[in-house]
């Protein structure tokens, strides 16, 4: 009987102690520290359970099931726990992972159309405004459609104007985009109404010209088309593409596929005429060439030119994205600058 009641208070205080700390743990690895002292091969209870061979077989069953269960009932306890410890952490894990939707985003980079591919875009879009269709052509062009049939014959001084980079077979790239023209004739007829944009090449390098440039130019053939419909539709243009009424100066000029042919100067788009240093103090600028269309143009492609008259312009776009924009260096639209570039975005 003794012995039964030393079993028993020795077996309660470690149900108690055990409990005590089970409750107080705070990590799943301090419960399995706990689980192996007080369950394990080598804790008290398992030495408890082993003790009982030493007691007089009468006794016996009744403490071995006294053990059993306080092993049971702190087994129990310590997977209880287990669980809310494992709630509790998952529920730390879901705060720590909480995404705070009012921070604002991060700033990532974007890229955005080079100036002078919105140059281009700007001038189509005015012009497919009033009509005109958009009209292309190969870069790489023959002597005919680049020279000859823009009645630039072999020896025609105008060749020497422009140095043109040839290939060994004698095919060139284009040096400006005057041979659309030609090819939009040869596959329309009357009345016919297009730009033409794209880049031209010509041997030249300096602060004012690179190897590589963009013309648009301007084809109009109709019935009735006067040299007025011509400086019309370049007011109408100049005007939309600077956002302000300018006037335009039409000063004679030759070009040999025009007759007759002018250049065209638009009132200073910096200093509205006073004179400044961009249009050298006479408050004029010069942006492009036009003309009405030479009769001579029209034969090989089949154009009756008794019948039909036509205009054409032709302008640089560089030229006009420097405007527009105040860059003064027409090289920087060709360097990759991002810091340039990325003001235009
Ligand atoms: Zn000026």
């Amino acid at each position: 009987m003794m012995s039964e009641n030393v079993a028993h208070s020795e077996l309660d205080a470690i149900v108690d102690k055990a409990t005590c700390q089970i409750e107080a743990a705070e990590a799943e690895a301090e419960l399995e520290a706990l689980r192996v002292a007080y369950l394990g091969k080598k804790g008290p209870i398992t030495a408890l359970l082993k003790s009982i061979g030493s007691l007089p077989a009468d006794e016996r069953p009744a403490a071995g099931k006294k053990i059993t269960s306080s092993r049971n009932l702190l087994e129990d306890k310590i997977k209880r726990k287990r669980v809310t410890l494992q709630q509790i952490e998952s529920a730390r894990r879901l705060e720590a992972q909480r995404i705070d939707v009012t921070l604002p985003g991060r700033r990532y980079f974007t890229g955005g159309p080079h100036p002078l591919a919105r140059t281009l875009a700007r001038m189509q879009e005015i012009f497919l405004s009033i009509g005109f269709d958009i009209a292309v052509g190969p870069e790489i062009e023959d002597d005919y459609h680049n020279f000859e049939a823009l009645n630039i014959p072999a020896n025609h001084p105008a060749r020497a104007m422009q140095d043109t980079f040839y290939f060994p077979d004698g095919r060139l790239l284009r040096t400006h985009t005057s041979p659309v023209q030609i090819r939009y004739m040869e596959k329309h007829k009357p009345p016919i109404r297009v730009v033409a944009p794209g880049r031209v090449y010509r041997c030249d390098s300096d602060i004012t010209h690179t190897p590589m440039f963009h013309q648009l130019e301007g084809l109009v053939i109709d019935e009735t088309t006067t040299f007025a419909d011509l400086k019309g539709v370049l007011e109408y243009f100049v005007a939309e593409f600077f956002e302000e009424p300018l006037n335009l100066r039409f000063r004679p000029s030759y070009f040999p596929f025009t007759e007759p042919s002018a250049e065209v100067d638009i009132s200073c788009v910096f200093c509205h005429g006073d004179g400044c240093n961009v249009c050298k103090r006479t408050g004029w600028l010069e942006v492009l060439g036009c003309g009405m269309v030479h009769p001579a143009l029209y034969k090989d492609v089949g154009i009756d030119s008794e019948r039909f008259i036509g205009y054409a312009f032709g302008l640089g776009v560089e030229r006009f994205t420097m405007l527009r924009y105040g860059v003064n260096d027409l090289r920087l639209f060709f360097r990759n600058d991002l810091d340039m570039l990325s003001q235009f975005r």
